[in-house]
Formats: structure tokens, sequence, C-alpha cells
């Protein structure tokens, strides 16, 4: 076993993602693209090094049953079942044998155990059974961690977690974050990532402070016990010292104080000083979230993001499911606006049950509205859930991706075919008004079209900054590209807000700048009547909002 700890501090500098500060101990997520520490072994090694592996096989199968015990107890035999998968999985007499196999022929037992998974998580993911085509990444999760224990970092799933942690991760995507028991995140500190990045927008939705974007240094947190998180100045320290902590402890002070001095914000109406209405809404990522956001004070739902529906769990969620969810939230804001937009999968998010393509370049791939308009078994069991929760509230729907106004067309089609069917079933059916999501250059500069089928605009700063500045929002050495405020970004969206005014057509922002201060002028000047963004920057967004 690795000693772990080291009592000197370590300070990782990167883009800070979510507001806050937080220290706690630290919980490497070593899963995803762990590096085996030695890839060879000599002749005399190799009997000891099988007697580990078998026994990190066992103590990774152990762990897996207790979290299998736990969950059976909190969230049903349901839930539980999936790591019966996992133990069986890590049991696997082929992946043993495979394994044993390449350690006589003196590769690490880490290496190889790595090397393996990846050969069968290939299997699996070329198999036309769709099922078995997902567990493909369970395959590499649980190869991960026999990796991980051999390398004494005992590093288990997310889904584990037992002790409230900062989690330091080279990335994590949202299938990562939604298997987070909740509460036991603190904060995120990743090597990869931007601003705009999922793992960042997860973050600003639980509230919980992030840096993201610190690079290759994340591997001198590696045997971390202790990490402070600053997520607003964008550092993180590695086992701190005691007048570090005591910083932190002052800093949690000072920002309880600034958000009670915003409180009075919270419940306003947003005007500004001419007395023009700038709607102030949250973005959100479950209908979990919505009481929350109503506290925090959003005036609507500008964006809920449906994928993290689909990805809390293994199976697609029913149409009755979805309806539920959709209904919670829209009972909930009432006669305030709900804008759902339908599945935006790819990209960096994956969607367990459906058989996404691997793809050279996901961001420019089979994504959003894309891929919907291929998969009705998806796309119509949404948007008759949306019709149908419409009754309870005022829903609308929004697209994603869209890039021609053809999409657009054929997303109305199919939408208005689900509420034929559904009068013809005798179900009632909400007034839905439809709406794009201005997030390619290609819908910014072909407005027009799009404004002639649409009842508003959201623009997605997050997707227009990486498609129209060339740069991906998730690379970390791009983080000076990552800005809304470019000039070419600015003129997209004063052209967009532009064609909308003269089509009699509102226009909004639920990318990350919306909610910050800096960039909001500049937005409402630009024509922009709606602000979208993850609930705690509602107050702030207000103030910024009266002051002009
Ligand atoms: C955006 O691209 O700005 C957006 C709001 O959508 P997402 O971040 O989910 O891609
Ligand atoms: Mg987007």
């Amino acid at each position: 076993m690795e000693e772990k700890g080291t009592s000197k501090p370590v300070r990782l500098v990167g883009v800070g993602a979510s507001e806050g500060a937080v220290v706690g101990p630290a919980f490497v997520y070593a899963a995803g693209k762990l590096e085996p520490e030695r890839e060879s072994i000599s002749e005399g090694e190799v009997e000891d090094e099988l007697e580990r592996f078998r026994e990190a096989i066992e103590a990774v199968a152990e762990k897996l049953s207790e979290t299998r015990d736990r969950l059976e107890e909190s969230a049903g035999e349901e839930e539980a079942a999936i790591f019966d998968a996992h133990v069986e999985l890590a049991r696997d007499p082929e992946l043993s044998s495979g394994v044993e196999g390449h350690v006589r022929d003196l590769m690490s037992p880490e290496a190889a155990v790595l090397a393996v998974g990846e050969e069968y998580a290939a299997l699996f993911a070329g198999m036309d059974d769709e099922y078995m085509a997902a567990r493909a990444d369970d395959v590499r999760d649980v190869a991960s961690q026999i990796a991980a224990e051999l390398m004494g970092r005992g590093a288990e799933g997310l889904e584990a977690l037992e002790i409230p942690s900062v989690i330091l991760a080279r990335s994590l995507a949202p299938s990562d974050t939604a298997r987070i028991p909740r509460g036991m995140a603190l904060g995120f500190v990743t090597a990869e990532g931007s601003k705009t990045s999922h793992v960042s927008i997860m973050a600003r939705s639980m509230e919980i402070p992030a840096v993201v974007g610190v690079g290759a240094h994340l591997q001198e947190a590696f045997d971390a016990e202790t990490v402070a998180v600053d997520g607003g100045e964008g550092y993180a320290v590695v086992n701190p010292d005691t007048d570090t902590v005591a910083k932190f402890e002052r800093k949690q002070e000072a920002m309880a104080e600034e958000q009670a001095a915003l409180e009075e914000f919270k419940h306003v109406e947003a005007r500004t000083r001419d007395g023009d209405r700038v709607e102030v809404s949250a973005n959100l990522g479950s209908a979990d979230e919505a009481e929350d956001a109503l506290s925090w004070g959003a005036e609507g739902v500008g964006l809920f993001r449906t994928e993290f529906l689909f990805m809390e769990r293994e199976e697609l969620p029913s149409e009755d499911e979805q309806y539920e969810a959709y209904r919670k939230v829209a009972e909930a804001f009432g006669e305030r606006p709900v804008i759902v937009r339908t599945l935006d999968v790819g990209g960096d998010k994956d969607l367990p049950g459906v058989d996404q393509p691997e793809e050279e370049n996901p961001f420019l791939g089979w994504r959003g509205i894309r891929m919907s308009l291929e998969t009705p078994e998806l796309f119509k069991p949404q948007l008759r859930a949306i019709l149908r929760a419409g009754v309870n509230g005022n829903l609308k729907i929004m697209f994603p991706m869209v890039a021609e106004v053809e999409e657009l067309r054929k997303a109305r089609e199919i939408l208005d075919q689900c509420r034929e069917e559904l009068r013809s079933e005798g179900a009632e059916v909400g007034p839905v008004e439809v709406g794009v999501m201005i997030e390619t250059p290609a819908a910014a500069i072909c407005a027009a079209d799009l404004a002639r089928e649409a009842a508003f605009f959201s623009v997605g700063t997050n997707d227009l900054v990486q498609y129209t500045l060339a740069a991906d929002r998730g690379n970390e050495r791009l983080r000076n590209l990552h800005r809304a405020d470019h000039p070419a970004v600015l003129k997209l969206i004063g052209e967009t807000c532009e064609t909308a005014r003269e089509a009699g057509i509102w226009v909004g922002v639920c990318g990350e700048a919306a909610g910050e201060p800096d960039l909001i002028p500049k937005l409402v000047e630009l024509g922009v009547t709606e602000l979208s963004m993850s609930a705690p920057s509602i107050p702030q967004a207000k103030k910024a909002v009266s002051e002009l």
C-alpha cells in the first residue's frame, strides 16, 4: 500500500467554475482514464502478483456487495440489482484468466486488468443488443476499480461514497456526477473542463464549489487527505495547513454575509431603472430542484435540461415517469413559464440504455435534435409527456442544437403528430409554445427563417461560444477563448435579437453567460429580455438588472 497523505500543502490553479469555499476530505475518483503505475513485472514477482490480483478482485467484489446491500435498504431492489451485475463482472472467470495470462507474460496486474477490461468493453460496445452495449462502461468501471485497488488507491465507484468529500478527478461526465449519492459531494476539482463544461454546470446546480481545468498538476493531489476548494477564485489547496483552513473559514463567513446582503433582491420582479422587465429564471437539471429554484427567486424556468432525468438511471424513463417530472415542475411554477428542453444527448453527455456511436468529434456529432429526429422511440414519448403535463401549468418546449430550419419543421411535425395522437386517445393536451435554442452559429445567422416558426429564442452561449470560436468547451487550454463577450459572439447575439425583434418574438439567454453580472448589461442592451441561470446566481443577477 502506498503511504497516504503528505503534510505539504500544494496549490492547484484552475478555473473557478462554481462559487463557494469548502475544506473537506479528498476522494480521488480514479476510474475512467486510470493509468497503471507499472507496466511490467519481473519473473520472480509473478506468483505474488497473481495472489495480489485475486485479493484485489475479492476486495472490490466485497465493496460492491456492501454497496448493493446499502442501496437495497435505501433505494430498493431494482437499483441494488445494478450492483449484482458489477459483482459478477468483478468475479468473471474470463476476465481473471485473461489478466492472469498477461501477468504470466510479465505484465503488471494493474496494466493487465485495464487492458483486458478495455478489450471486454470494446466487445460489449460492439454488440447489437442495446442493453449489452451499455454494459461497456460497467466493465471499464469494474476493471478500473480493481486496478485502483491494486495500486493502493482503493478508489470505489462514486455511488459508494459514504463521507461527504471533495471529489478529485481527471474529468467528471454528467453520468458520473449523477451517480454521487445526495449530499456526498462537497466540491469538485478536475484536471479537465472549463466554466461551461457540464461538470461546472452540475456543480452550480448542486450548489457546491468547483475548480476545473487544473491540468496535469492534479496528479500531485492523488495522495491527498484534505482539500480546500475556492470555486470563486479558481484554486484548490491540497493538504492545507491550519492557516489556510482558517482563511477558508473566514471566506465562508464573508460569503454568507454577501448572500445575506443579496437577500432583498431574491423575491423582487427584475426591472431596469427605466422599468423594463427582464425575467430572471432558473436552469434546472431535475424536477427536484424546482422548489429550491423558487426559494432563490426564480421567475420561471428558462431551461430544464431533461437529459439528466435520463442519466440518473440505467434504463430509460417511461412516458408516464417523464410526465410526472414535467408536471411536478409545471405545478411548482404555476403561471410562470417553464421551458422544457428536449433531450440534448451527445457531446459529453452519454445516455445509458441508448446505443450511441463512437465519434471522432462528439461535440460536432449526433447530438441534440439531430439524434431526437432519428430516434422517434425516444423523442415521441418525451413530447407526449410534455404536452400532457402542459395542462398543469405554463410549459413551453425548446429544441437544442438546431442548425437549420428543416430540423425545426420536422420536430414540429412530430410534435403535431403527438398532439393528434393524444387527442384521439382522449388525453388532455396543454397549449405548449415552441422555441429554439440559438447555440450554433448557423441558427444565429439564419435566425430569420427560424423566427417564422418559433415563439421564442433562447441563446445557449455555452455552445455558441465553442462553435463560434472553434474552442472545445471542455478544453482547459483554451480558457482564454471561452468568452461570451468575444465580439463575434456578441455580434451573433445582437443580430439574433434584431431579427427576433422584427419578427415579434422574444430572446432569452440560458447559457452560463446569463448569470454573469459583468455580462448582463451587454446582453440586456442587445435586446435580451430573459436570463436563465443556476439558481444561486439569481439574486445577484436581479441586482445587476436593477442597476441598469
Ligand atoms: C448552452 O449550450 O449554452 C446550453 C445552455 O446548453 P448546454 O449547456 O446544456 O449544452
Ligand atoms: Mg448547449
